[in-house]
């Protein structure tokens, strides 16, 4: 096994390292040439090769050893075959062994390896530890755009061993990154937002999308309320209004706002005007209660990819109620403690039961946690997303270089009615990271560490990203797909399509809370229909599920 490291006096040396014993022992084989300034160290370790599988007990066996030696000079790889870049690690000039850290090995791409994220402390879990070894510790950074970053991202970073950095050394940029950043991204950096996520997170966009949709498929995508651009929609609407039954409500809300601002019912006698800051949507005037009270769901869900799309629903999430008890009396209309369910609303309310520890008060807390519900929503989160697809695709293709750079964490605001129908009110971009309490706290901790584990951010090293996958690979005949099987993909498929499939299958194996939604053996054939256009990734994974057999190892 050959190791590479590099030192300040850039000598060369052999390095013999027999990993059964309990020392290291160190040969020079200064020569003539190994005088000369570009020369390396080479750690050799007389072990044989061991299957990845029982790579975790072999690395504790050389961190033993290495932390028994402090005699070794210079910075030591404790992984096979790796090269590392030096230009990213502190000038040494003591004789300590490098530190390690857990990194997460692909079972499937031995030369991958992704950042591990152990939970933070506070949530007292620990996470599954498979395909874990241990990896030289490398500085690892990453960047916040301005804002003051929320608790459970910092807490997720520092447990996973990151700093924060304000130069371009970073491997992952949270917050709203200029063009020029996105421009300039490489391809093992990533941020927390694809270009075209903000047209997702307006209300009229969402609507634009969906009802494009629904006017194909009338009773599948029935799950948004009606809506009325009042820009365009203005007579329309006022047509409806006039012949619908007395007692009809509709909501008012700005198209580009959110928490509850600027938001009102309105009924037939209810004052407009053609506003193109304005929607109007049909008002869901039979609610769920609980205990009398109106609420709704905050569901977390993850697109680490548009083209193949991969789309996460989170397992857990909140219910946020209103706080004062429902009722549609014409007085009551103007109370948005009654018929808004918004957090920020409600916590004005001197009724607001904030979370705490005491669980009889946790029962009456105007924010529940759930699991229940996640059968009934799986549906909607992922035509929504199928919907908003072409949108993100567009944006996504013209802004960056590589494929793998963005990833997105939507909340999806969900109102489920007395008959227990779901209906999709919003869709957030940045939904709120704030842990206003210990159940925020704890579930908002959890989330983002899962989701920082689960995007695979690559521990970056020269020979992994020497082959560079560029879009323009990506361009495909879409109708060879149907004659790749197992026995002939190697010749018809090339690396980038691989590598391509095989990361959907390695996010799978990093969920923790998340479920994947897309692409799913169950339901990618399904889906398939909803689609505007077919992709070739998307139809290549589908191939993969369909032809049963394994193509990657
Ligand atoms: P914002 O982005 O400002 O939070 P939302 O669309 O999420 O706007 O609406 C805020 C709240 O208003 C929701 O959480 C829900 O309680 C209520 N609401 C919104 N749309 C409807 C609707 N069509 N029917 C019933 N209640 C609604």
């Amino acid at each position: 096994m050959q190791k590479r490291v590099q030192i300040e006096s850039r000598k060369v040396q052999t390095v013999y390292a027999p990993l059964a014993t309990s020392s290291l022992t160190i040969h020079s084989r200064a020569t003539s040439q190994s005088q000369s300034q570009n020369n390396t160290i080479k750690v050799i370790q007389k072990q044989p090769k061991i299957r990845n599988r029982s790579l975790i007990t072999r690395h504790i066996k050389q961190k033993q050893i290495f932390s028994q030696t402090d005699t070794c000079t210079n910075k030591v790889l404790t992984e096979r075959n790796l090269e590392i870049d030096c230009s990213l690690m502190e000038p040494s000039t003591t004789t300590s062994i490098q530190q390690s850290q857990l990194v997460w090995q692909s079972p499937y791409r031995p030369h991958v390896y992704t950042i591990y994220f152990p939970y933070p402390q506070m949530l007292q879990q620990t996470r599954s530890q498979q395909f874990l070894v241990e990896q030289i510790k490398k500085p690892l950074y990453y960047k916040l755009q301005g804002q003051v970053p929320f608790k459970c991202i910092l807490s997720a970073f520092e447990a996973a061993g990151f700093e924060r950095s304000d130069e371009e050394n970073w491997l992952i940029y949270w917050g709203i990154a200029s063009k020029e950043t996105l421009k300039e991204m490489k391809k093992y950096q990533k941020t927390n937002h694809f270009p075209g996520c903000w047209s997702v997170g307006r209300k009229d966009n969402l609507w634009i999308h969906l009802s494009k949709v629904k006017r194909k498929f009338p009773t599948e995508y029935y799950f948004i309320p009606n809506t009325y651009l009042l820009q365009y929609d203005f007579e329309r609407f006022e047509g409806v209004r006039e012949c619908a039954p007395k007692k009809t409500l509709w909501i008012k809300k700005p198209v580009a706002s959110a928490r509850g601002n600027g938001i009102k019912l309105i009924n037939k006698k209810t004052k407009l005007t053609a506003d193109k800051r304005y929607l109007v949507m049909d008002y869901i005037s039979n609610p769920h209660l609980i205990n009398n009270f109106k609420y709704d769901l905050r569901v977390y869900v993850l697109i680490t990819s548009i083209d193949p799309l991969r789309v996460y629903m989170y397992k857990d999430g909140l219910v946020r109620f209103a706080t004062q008890e429902y009722s549609l009396k014409s007085s009551d209309i103007k109370k948005r403690f009654i018929h808004l369910t918004n957090f920020s609303v409600n916590k004005q309310s001197p009724n607001f039961i904030a979370n705490n520890q005491d669980m009889e008060q946790q029962v009456k807390a105007s924010k529940w946690s759930h699991k229940e519900y996640k059968q009934q929503l799986i549906a909607q989160v992922l035509k929504t997303c199928i919907a908003a697809e072409p949108l993100l695709l567009d944006r996504n293709g013209k802004t960056s270089e590589h494929k793998n750079n963005y990833f997105e964490l939507f909340g999806f605001d969900i109102l489920i009615d007395e008959t227990l129908k779901p209906w999709l009110l919003e869709v957030n971009v940045s939904p709120s990271l704030n842990s206003a309490s210990e159940l925020d706290a704890q579930i908002k901790t959890q989330l983002i560490s899962d989701m920082l584990h689960l995007i695979g951010i690559e521990y970056y090293y020269k020979k992994a990203f020497r082959i560079q996958i560029k879009k323009r690979l990506f361009e495909r005949n879409i109708n060879e797909i149907q004659s790749i099987n197992s026995r002939n993909f190697r010749q018809k498929v090339n690396q980038a399509d691989l590598d391509v499939m095989i990361q959907s299958l390695e996010e799978q194996l990093r969920l923790g809370q998340f479920k994947c939604l897309y692409p799913n053996k169950q339901n990618i054939f399904e889906y398939e229909q909803y689609f505007e256009y077919p992709r070739f990734h998307n139809k290549l994974i589908q191939k993969y599920f369909e032809d049963g057999s394994n193509w990657i190892i």
